[in-house]
């Protein structure tokens, strides 16, 4: 077996798809050290910058004061603190809905609830780029598993309608992580109430930056319905680490019985939730930064000539500029990290082959000059590559 592991590795080498890990000695956050050299970053998915923040820093090292470092047992049996009781009832109600459940992470979260809430007879329809977890927990599930042509509401349908299954879960990513752009949310409602089918959506990129006080891409699409289950990420916004799934009270009070990534899992730290409530009040009243992102977001997308390179239509935080070719994307990655500036180059198999891009993720801890710096450092590849 070891044999064949090293071919494999040197097969990705050679295509220009090894991945290799930096090294951070700083906080996460716009400016960085990593391998030991100061970068301008746009890698984070730490969209207020709040990774870093004092608040939080405080909140943390005041809760593990007063309930230590670990959880010690799964959820169900001394686990669950009061910490994270209070954090569970708080992302109900910031989010509208009549309940939530803590999950140690994203991943781990739609492992869980997709492999609980549907299984063999049941059907998943999933959009063709969702996020790797959604996939693994359809096929973890045993539900009928069909994909369908990104954001294509017409494919969709036609496959609800030949569908005998008996519970249908339409699950899809609500803010694209590599192309950025919002999922048809109420058209998909419109066909759950037609077809009686359920949303299971996965906010981890709206949530903190879309709607009114950054409740998520719900608010922002103006959507409730009991129809819905959400998911959203606290590692990426929310700045800390984990995850929750909310929806109806018997949707949650069914997954704590049978979601096995939370039945049989440690809880993450008491202490991550404290700080996760002073989080969520900071997104709460975060306006201020949202404002300052989506200004940042505008002047990037109307001042960055490049003919070469085209930017996805993405109106958030996430802006993809597609190269197609791998080893030019590298290519150009390495070139703006040769001028102080870390931007990662996405390749397949996490995007369609042909259409290796750099993923750049803006952040309401950048300033006006950041975004400048960027521009110029990718118009002066454009002539260098
Ligand atoms: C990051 C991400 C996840 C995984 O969340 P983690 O908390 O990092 O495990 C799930 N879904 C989407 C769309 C993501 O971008």
């Amino acid at each position: 077996m070891l044999a064949s592991l090293q071919l494999a590795l040197d097969k990705r080498k050679a295509e220009g798809l090894l991945r290799q890990r930096r090294l951070l000695d700083s906080p996460q956050a716009e400016h960085i050290v990593a391998n030991n050299k100061p970068y301008l970053s746009f890698c984070s998915n730490d969209y207020l910058g709040l990774a870093n923040h004092p608040t939080l820093i405080a909140a943390m090292q005041k809760a593990a004061g007063d309930s230590g470092v670990g959880s010690g047992a799964s959820g169900l049996v001394t686990g669950h603190h009061r910490y994270h009781d209070d954090l569970e009832k708080q992302l109900a109600k910031f989010v509208n809905m009549p309940a939530a459940l803590l999950f140690s992470a994203g991943y781990m979260a739609n492992i869980g609830a997709l492999g609980a809430l549907v299984g063999r007879g049941d059907a998943i329809f999933a959009d063709k780029l969702n996020h790797a977890c959604l996939n693994d927990g359809g096929y973890y599930s045993l539900a009928e598993f069909n994909r369908f042509a990104h954001n294509d509401v017409v494919a969709l349908e036609n496959l609800l309608k030949a569908s005998t299954a008996r519970h249908k879960l339409i699950a899809v990513d609500a803010v694209f992580s590599m192309d950025g752009d919002i999922a048809p949310l109420a058209e998909y409602l419109a066909l759950c109430e037609k077809y009686d089918a359920y949303l299971y959506i996965d906010d981890a990129h709206g949530f903190g930056v879309l709607g009114e006080h950054g409740q998520g891409s719900l608010n922002h699409l103006k959507l409730k319905s009991p129809r819905i289950i959400m998911m959203a990420t606290l590692g990426k916004a929310a700045g800390v680490a984990g995850s929750f799934v909310a929806g109806e009270s018997v949707v949650i009070d069914y997954l704590i019985q049978t979601a096995k990534s939370y039945v049989y899992s440690t809880p993450a730290p008491p202490a991550l939730s404290a700080t996760l409530s002073a989080s969520v009040s900071l997104i709460e009243q975060g306006d201020d930064l949202r404002t300052h992102l989506r200004s940042l977001i505008s002047y990037f997308k109307e001042n960055l000539q490049c003919k070469r390179w085209q930017l996805m239509p993405s109106e958030t935080s996430v802006q993809p500029l597609v190269v197609g070719d791998n080893l030019e994307a590298l290519a150009l990655s390495e070139y703006l990290q040769g001028q102080g500036i870390l931007v990662p180059a996405i390749r397949p198999p996490t995007v369609p082959v042909g259409t290796a891009r750099l993923r750049i993720s803006l952040s309401a801890a950048h300033s006006l000059d950041d975004i400048k710096q960027l521009i110029s450092a990718i118009q002066q590849a454009e002539q260098a590559l």
